[in-house]
């Protein structure tokens, strides 16, 4: 169980996938009313993008917006070393979020997971057996167990996992544009500098950080307040949050060609934008 800081404030830009989550939040809290009305039980949604673009963040503030406890399943943790084991484990989680439920449950890197399906050998034979009582239990569960299901890279993910009925949808989430690294600046300084905030230009920030992803904001803004205290300043100004930019090696430098291939995956497929 994951305890439960952030909130959807937390989260800058991603405003399709927040009103999404809102809708689904307001089923989850009127759970009786709803399905009296004749609403489908949620089943949960997929997340892909690439990382420290906010994923994680999502799971955490959906569990808050929904107003419920949040699980990790570590699917590799299931694996045990005895015939049957990982099957039974398998169960013993889903029954077990089903006992808290209403809950969200979380998948982090379903990917890895599910890496391997299809193959042969023990190992690869268990997984897909696992992965096959995974995809029943997502179809028939009754119960309000909400997965937030998030990976990396979808391309390692098997296609039965994307076609429509296993999720109520499936978003991506990419690199966060220039109103979205705005806010997404803003949400941190005030974090950490609050009364620095008013005086710094957030537009210029958001200019100079193309390619970005929202933790390479956040170690910009961390980094700007170590070097201004080891500096012996009282407050941080725009200069240096622009000095620790220039200081960056941002993840679309850092990963420009899997980007740019994940990028064309995203665009051209089954997929939501999460960004408006
Ligand atoms: P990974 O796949 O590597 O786990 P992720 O996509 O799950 O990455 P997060 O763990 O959610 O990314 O993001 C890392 C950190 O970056 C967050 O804790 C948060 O502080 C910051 N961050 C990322 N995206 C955003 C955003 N849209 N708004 C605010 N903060 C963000």
């Amino acid at each position: 169980m994951i305890p439960l800081k952030e909130t959807i404030n937390d989260i800058g830009g991603l405003e399709n996938l927040k009103t999404w989550f809102r809708r689904k939040a307001k089923v989850y809290k009127n759970l009786n009313k709803a399905e009296a009305f004749g609403v489908d039980m949620p089943k949960g949604v997929l997340i892909a993008g690439i990382s420290g673009c906010g994923k994680s963040l999502t799971a955490k503030a959906a569990a808050s917006l929904f107003e419920v406890p949040l699980l990790r399943l570590d699917m590799g943790r299931l694996m045990g070393k005895y015939v049957g084991e990982s099957e039974e484990n398998m169960r013993k989680a889903t029954s077990l979020a089903e006992a808290i439920s209403p809950c969200v449950l979380w998948i982090d890197e379903i990917e890895k997971a599910f890496a391997g399906i299809g193959g042969t050998g023990g190992g690869a034979e268990v997984t897909t057996r696992l992965f096959g009582n995974f995809l029943t239990w997502m179809q028939e569960k009754r119960s309000p167990v909400f997965v937030v299901a998030t990976a990396n890279d979808v391309t390692k993910l098997p296609p039965e996992l994307l076609r429509k009925g296993r999720f109520d949808e499936i978003f991506y989430v990419g690199l966060p544009k220039k109103g979205e690294r705005r806010r997404i600046f803003e949400i941190h300084i005030q974090k950490r500098r609050p009364q620095d905030l008013a005086a710094i230009d957030l537009n210029e920030l958001a200019t100079k950080t193309e390619g970005f992803s929202g933790a390479d904001i956040e170690g910009v803004i961390k980094d700007a307040i170590e070097s201004a205290f080891a500096d012996d300043k009282d407050r941080i100004q725009t200069q240096d949050v622009l000095v620790a930019i220039r200081n960056t090696h941002s993840l679309s430098e850092i990963m420009k060609e899997d980007l740019d291939r994940l990028a064309k995956i995203y665009e051209t497929g089954n997929f939501k934008n999460a960004s408006k």
